[in-house]
């Protein structure tokens, strides 16, 4: 064991009707890994929430210890099915990645054996207001009752999809959340969390590691109201993904004695799950599935999420969706690669619209099919380059900004990068480069692929230098114009992966 870590819980302060409380990781060498969170009350109500629980403080911070690899020890209380389902838990994400995480030993101050009642009958969820999130508070009811889950709840986190800093974002996406859940009879509850800034400073991934157990920590600053909580599946049963933060096998794991945790609705794929709620209006109104669009609390309308979700609505015969203000098109349905998991989904859609009669959107998804296996026997044709995992890291690279994903490709870049751009002359770290050149140019270009023909790899030490040629789309006046251009990386092994130190994007001269 390397060392060893106390999780601390302390600075309990209620701020009008809000409760902030902070929760500290102290390794034994001094250093120290915080976090915050801020509790909303139940609506309505006049004093402030109670605060939230030394759990919530385990389920935050034991991804830090564990990608230590340092034990933990937590002072103050917990359950015993928390600490076993834990103990549990840290196995598969030392399993998944067994290169940044080890198993460690976890234990805690004193046993809780009791704990009062819930205020309300019913549970909670985490809703973002995606498809994911409606469909785990509208899913109707097996046995004659109402709905499935039983909720009284739905929870909102801020700091996690809309960042901290952009709170008029977050009004906005949360009025349409309200919406929502009160067509299902449900509240909506709030907690901030600034668990975000640990992605940089501890090295975690959001999506491939952490954001299950990041969810069970919010659910746990509020559980005490209700009596159990729920987690929306994002991958079915048939195509489980790993790793990935949020699965039935890991989050079933982190519920507690008194209020246990459902991992929920594995058994549908975003197809049946939109068919569920594609009838509601609030949803039709209000639905927000876009992560990647610059404004947070609307749909960008097309990047891949929000077009699968408009098709999904399509074939569920809901032509035109309120919450989409800039609809996509069946053309622009060609212009993605598709294969995996989004492969799979898209053979489901053609089913559904070979039923509905709809050759346009079949034909669109089998292109953009063949265009996923293009890309798959571009990688196969190339992995016998000398650097495969250069070449690897431009493809996926090539991806994420077809995909205008934003989120993942941070992950493929240092965040100390220096870049120079086609629109930002320089920047200085990773978020200077998401925000004056990724964001303004990804989102009004599309296509950006790399010509594979034009790739050249140069390795030394722990570098490698590639460069290429490269190709989009950009659009002026309604009308498309091809854009051509040069790039270089810098590449460095960090661990097992490559991450860029340096990225030079230029147009090709006129
Ligand atoms: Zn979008």
């Amino acid at each position: 064991m390397a060392g060893a870590a106390l999780i601390d819980f302390a600075d309990v302060v209620e701020e009008g009707l809000k409760v902030r409380a902070t929760a500290t990781l102290r390794l034994d060498d001094g250093v120290e890994h915080s976090t915050t969170f801020v509790v909303h009350p139940v609506p309505g109500d006049e004093v402030a929430p109670p605060p939230p629980t030394h759990r919530a403080a385990l389920l935050a911070l034991l991804p830090v210890a564990l990608r230590l690899g340092v034990s933990v020890h937590l002072n103050g209380p917990l359950d015993d099915v928390t600490l076993s389902g834990v103990r549990e838990w840290q196995h598969a994400l030392a399993r998944w990645v067994p290169d940044r995480f080890s198993a460690v030993t976890i234990t805690a101050e004193d046993v809780i054996e009791d704990l009062p009642p819930p205020r309300f009958r019913g549970g909670v969820t985490s809703f973002s207001g995606g498809l994911d999130s409606a469909f785990a508070m509208l899913r109707p009811g097996s046995d004659g009752r109402e709905r499935e889950n039983d909720l009284a709840a739905g929870l909102m986190i801020h700091g996690f999809d809309i960042p901290l800093a952009q709170q008029e974002s977050f009004d906005l996406a949360r009025a349409r959340a309200e919406a929502m859940v009160a067509s299902a009879g449900a509240h909506l509850r709030v907690v901030e969390s600034d668990l975000f800034r640990l992605l940089d400073e501890a090295d975690l991934r959001f999506g491939e590691e952490v954001h299950g157990i990041w969810l069970a920590s919010m659910l746990a600053c509020v559980e005490i109201d209700y009596d159990h909580t729920v987690i929306p599946s994002s991958y079915p049963y048939h195509r489980p993904t790993i790793p990935w933060g949020s699965s039935p096998t890991t989050d079933n794991l982190l519920g507690s004695r008194h209020r246990p945790l459902r991992h929920d609705g594995a058994g549908y794929d975003k197809f049946d799950k939109t068919s569920i709620v594609a009838p509601v209006d609030a949803v039709q109104k209000h639905i927000r599935v876009c992560w990647e669009g610059v404004d947070k609390h609307r749909n960008c309308g097309h990047c891949w999420k929000c077009m699968v979700t408009q098709v999904a609505f399509w074939l569920n015969d809901v032509p035109e969706l309120p919450a989409f203000d800039d609809p996509c098109t069946v053309e622009d349905l060609r212009r993605v690669a598709v294969d995996g998991y989004r492969g799979a989904l898209a053979e489901h859609f053609i089913e559904v619209a070979t039923d509905k009669d709809r050759p346009d959107i079949i034909d669109a998804l089998r292109e953009a099919l063949e265009f996923g296996r293009a890309e798959e026997r571009l990688a196969r044709q190339t992995s016998d380059l000398a650097d495969g995992a250069a070449f690897a890291w431009l493809q996926l690279f090539a991806r994420l900004v077809r995909e205008q994903n934003f989120e993942a490709a941070r992950y493929l870049f240092h965040p100390h990068c220096r870049s120079f751009g086609t629109l930002a002359v320089e920047t200085t770290d990773r978020d200077q480069l998401v925000d004056q050149q990724w964001i303004p140019t990804w989102t009004t270009t599309r296509g950006f692929s790399v010509d594979p023909g034009s790739v050249h790899v140069e390795s030394g030490g722990d570098l490698r230098i590639l460069t290429a040629r490269w190709s989009s789309l950009g659009a002026s006046d309604g009308t498309d114009f091809a854009r051509h251009g040069r790039c270089t990386f810098v590449l460095r092994e960090v661990g097992e992966t490559l991450r860029a130190v340096h990225s030079h994007f230029s147009l090709d001269p006129n």
